[in-house]
């Protein structure tokens, strides 16, 4: 059975103009059979165009039924409408409608790439091409742009492209309008011809010559037709078509048909882009170095902690001064019971590997043979498990052993500075020396010097210390309160919690003494947890200022790309006319950003390791204990291509989304 061309059913449409409607068509009715010519005549304002847009499935009727070779319209998905256009229908506009970044073949081919969905492979249209601009005496002019093309030449380069495809019907929108009576005619004998072929061809004309050659004359007014029934018999042309199945659009169709698109585009304004890639450029960089920097320097400082020792704890106990009278149960706290309160702890709490008594008493002065240090020396009561427990070396000699301890030995080890100032070059292994305190002295023989140290405050002084077996040491002279075990330092297994222990500590003597006594955990590892704390805070900070900087890039990159949208309208509207689905068109300007945005993203991490390297490198020249190193972090990486990501994709939406939303009528009649 042979289907109309095309069947209109009580088509309306109203265009909407700021909230209201405009109607253009009001209940038209219109059969054009296949094989026909057919001239659309009316005045200006009566709904030419807006018809032929609606029998190009470029616009949706509000009402009614459209028919295009048995297929109804209104049923069609974007996709199908797409594909449509692309193989049935061939444009020819007033206008000419031609891209001027192309070359005369490249317009003619324009259509073959879409539409991107359907399947199987593409052939090589060029060829044909060829063989059309050959037949419509374009031969010489394929790689001509079409700015110098005459008017007439410009038109059959427009009907070159309607034919590339194939199609069997031409839709031609005022085609000898922009055209001198000559070339109008050679216009109108090539539709002739074309005619002549099979094909149906639907021309709207102001003119009476271009209608007279026609074989009907549809006359319509106030968007219904007035005059031109169906009443010639059509011409014999069958068409058997059926919609393939159109998938969605493949990764590698995106990048094969748009990416070139969008590289062409983007050269074309390179200076505009490179401008705009800076700002990308610039973010991602600072993305990149304010983290890895903010991480670098959080490791370099909780470095020179970790050195003090991280899975240590020093445990106080002091009585509560606090405390009133009334409030004492039992005997006041003093202090604790080395054999009750110490010993036994490693047993109670497994996870303490290592626990040392800690006596301390100030302000001493050593003697040795003529030289003395005055009032600075610190004696501290150890054990074998001291030095360990606080990371601390030996430069000479040996150290504390429990036979000492066991033994009360009269041995010491000696800071280093005392060492220094008491022995000069002499080695001090074996020399007795004499430590003293108001009227009190003692003497040791000292066994070993325990290497430089560092101490956070200045009032703990290891390298002004004199360090002796704690039992030797209670067996001196010293105050009374300095006899008291009030401090312990502990070690426990690497995989424990410092943190806990100290803790369970706090609450297992808060049980055995009440609130006669005061008891506290001090650990190193709080103190790193709070400045890790801190410094992880630092780098976020950095961070998300950095985004700041990237977030204004992807900015620029939006506002470039609308003002591509804007610019692009006409071409936008052409790619639509001649198979370009909606998916396509967003994909086309998605592909543009996600390039930018990569682009200039690789030269952003680029440009952010330098910045770091270089600014790491200006702090070694400048700071002693900081030395130049190559510094690679994943995850300053990792959050850095991230942030490309999805720049490129928030960038690219709004634009893509406005591009896609345009009606083809629009962006063909915007100048
Ligand atoms: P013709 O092609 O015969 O000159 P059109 O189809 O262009 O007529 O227009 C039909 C009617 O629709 C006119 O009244 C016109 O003002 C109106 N119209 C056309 N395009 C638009 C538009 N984009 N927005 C609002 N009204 C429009």
């Amino acid at each position: 059975m042979k289907q109309p061309a095309f069947e209109l059913r009580d088509v309306h449409y109203s265009y909407r103009l700021h909230g209201q409607s405009v109607p253009a068509l009001r209940g038209m009715n219109l059969t054009i059979q296949q094989g026909e010519m057919v001239a659309i005549q009316g005045p200006s304002g009566s709904g030419k165009s807006t018809l032929l847009y609606l029998l190009g499935c470029m616009l949706d009727a509000d009402r009614g039924l459209i028919r295009i070779l048995g297929h109804e319209v209104g049923r069609l998905g974007d996709r199908e409408k797409a594909y449509f256009r692309n193989r049935q229908l061939g444009f020819v506009f007033q206008q000419f409608h031609l891209l001027t970044s192309r070359d005369v073949l490249g317009n003619i081919v324009l259509p073959a790439s879409y539409p991107l969905e359907s399947p199987g492979p593409k052939k090589d249209y060029r060829a044909r091409a060829k063989a059309i601009a050959e037949r419509l005496g374009l031969g010489e002019r394929l790689s001509h742009k079409p700015q110098e093309l005459s008017g007439g030449q410009q038109q059959r380069v427009a009907i070159a492209r309607a034919l590339i495809r194939d199609a069997p019907v031409i839709l031609a929108d005022e085609p000898t309008g922009n055209l001198d009576s000559k070339s109008s005619e050679e216009i109108l004998n090539l539709l002739k011809e074309l005619h002549y072929e099979g094909k149906t061809v639907v021309i709207i004309t102001h003119s009476k010559e271009v209608a007279a050659q026609c074989q009907r004359t549809i006359w319509i007014r106030d968007g219904q037709v007035v005059e031109g029934e169906d009443r010639t018999p059509p011409v014999a042309v069958e068409r058997a078509f059926d919609f393939p199945r159109l998938t969605g659009l493949g990764f590698w169709n995106l990048l094969r048909e748009s990416l070139p698109q969008a590289l062409d585009n983007l050269w074309r304004n390179r200076t505009r882009t490179l401008l705009t890639m800076m700002g990308v450029v610039v973010g991602v960089a600072s993305v990149l170095s304010m983290i890895t920097l903010g991480t670098f320097t959080k490791d370099k400082i909780l470095q020179s902690y970790a050195t003090l020792g991280i899975n240590t704890l020093a445990f106080n106990a002091y009585p509560n001064w606090a405390l009133q009278a009334k409030d004492v149960q039992g005997p006041m706290f003093q202090s604790l019971n080395i054999d009750r309160d110490m010993k036994p702890l490693p047993k109670i709490f497994p996870e303490i590997r290592r626990i040392a008594p800690h006596y301390a008493d100030g302000m001493y002065s050593a003697i040795y043979s003529g030289r003395s240090i005055q009032n600075e020396i610190l004696v501290t009561g150890i054990n074998e498990d001291t030095f360990p427990i606080t990371r601390r070396e030996l430069a000479m000699g040996s150290p504390i052993q429990p036979f000492h301890v066991r033994n009360k030995s009269s041995v010491c080890v000696i800071g280093f500075e005392v060492a220094e100032r008491l022995f000069q070059r002499q080695n001090p292994i074996g020399e007795p020396i004499v430590v003293a305190v108001d009227e009190a002295n003692f003497s040791c023989v000292v066994i070993g010097v325990s290497k430089p140290m560092y101490a956070k405050e200045r009032r703990f002084r290891p390298d002004l210390e004199v360090s002796v077996p704690y039992t030797y040491f209670l067996s001196l002279p010293v105050g009374w309160w300095q006899r008291g075990l009030r401090e312990m330092l502990i070690e426990v297994d690497a995989s424990a919690d410092v943190e806990m222990t100290g803790k369970k500590l706090q609450a297992f003597f808060e049980k055995r003494y009440g609130k006669a006594g005061r008891f506290s955990a001090s650990s190193n590892t709080v103190l790193v947890a709070q400045m890790r704390r801190f410094l992880t805070l630092f780098t976020v900070l950095l961070g998300c200022i950095a985004a700041v900087t990237l977030i204004v890039g992807g900015m620029g990159i939006t506002n470039m790309m609308l003002v591509s949208v804007n610019e692009r309208l006409r071409e936008i509207g052409l790619r639509k006319a001649l198979g370009a689905s909606n998916q396509a068109i967003r994909q086309l300007f998605f592909a543009e950003s996600l390039f930018l945005c990569f682009t200039a993203g690789l030269f952003g991490l680029g440009m952010g390791v330098l910045a770091y390297q270089g600014l790491i490198y200006t702090g070694s020249q400048f700071m002693e204990n900081l030395r130049y190193e190559w510094v690679f972090n994943a995850w300053a990486f990792i959050i850095a291509f991230v942030a490309i990501l999805l720049t490129g994709i928030l960038s690219g939406l709004g634009p893509a989304v406005k591009a896609e939303k345009l009606q083809v009528i629009e962006a063909l009649r915007s100048e």
